[in-house]
């Protein structure tokens, strides 16, 4: 099963993921590659594959990303070959992408269940931002426009989780996955019998 998660910076993405992975063994973030730096603390091949952008355009002209897309500024990429590896390993995989990733996944019709965050109101999300302080150098004013840009594709999705109280919102994603899980292409695979009844 693929997971897409989008949300604007500041919804609370990063720590949802976390509590994610951190409750299903087998659910797998897909490593992107990145023409971004490192930030501090951040290793290669655990948060992203770090890479030049000659090296990136490469990737993109040998085909080897699934999707890719560039935010800030800079390009990021997910590896098709790494998704399919991980995948015959057994794992589900969730992608931590932006919208013009998830409009090329859907191009391609790669199923999974399309969810974005979104705050519970602009004022919030505004709060939020400001409390990020200078983690970057756009002003708050262009992180805020950025921000909406990405929640005005919200139609794309197909379930919206409103990170209002962290707890609810974690909760919210662990019922989209259990609901997945039951999904009927996902359950026929392993009740062999099923197809033995006539
Ligand atoms: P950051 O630089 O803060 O780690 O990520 C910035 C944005 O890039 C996030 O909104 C994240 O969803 C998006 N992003 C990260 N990896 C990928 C990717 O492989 N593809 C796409 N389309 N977006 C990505």
């Amino acid at each position: 099963m693929r997971f897409f998660l989008s949300g604007p910076s500041g919804v609370g993405k990063s720590t949802i993921i976390r509590a994610i992975l951190a409750a299903h063994a087998d659910i797998r973030l897909s490593i992107s590659y990145t023409t971004r730096t490192p930030r501090p603390g951040e290793q290669d091949g655990r948060e992203y594959f770090f890479i030049s952008r000659e090296v990136f355009e490469e990737r993109v002209a040998s085909k080897c990303f699934l999707e890719w897309a560039s935010v800030h500024d800079h390009l990021y990429g997910t590896s098709l070959d790494w998704v399919v590896s991980m995948e015959k390993l057994g794992y589900h995989i969730l992608f931590d992408i932006d919208v013009q990733g998830v409009r090329q996944a859907q191009a391609q019709n790669s199923p999974g269940a399309y969810i974005m965050l979104l705050p519970p109101d602009i004022a919030t999300l505004e709060r939020r931002l400001k409390g990020r302080g200078t983690e970057d150098s756009l002003s708050l004013a262009t992180r805020l426009e950025n921000a909406k840009k990405e929640m005005r594709a919200w139609t794309l999705y197909d379930y919206l989780v409103v990170n209002d109280r962290l707890e609810t919102a974690i909760a919210d994603v662990e019922s989209i996955i259990s609901a997945e899980r039951l999904r009927r292409r996902a359950v026929e695979g392993r009740l062999t019998w099923l197809s033995e009844i006539g």
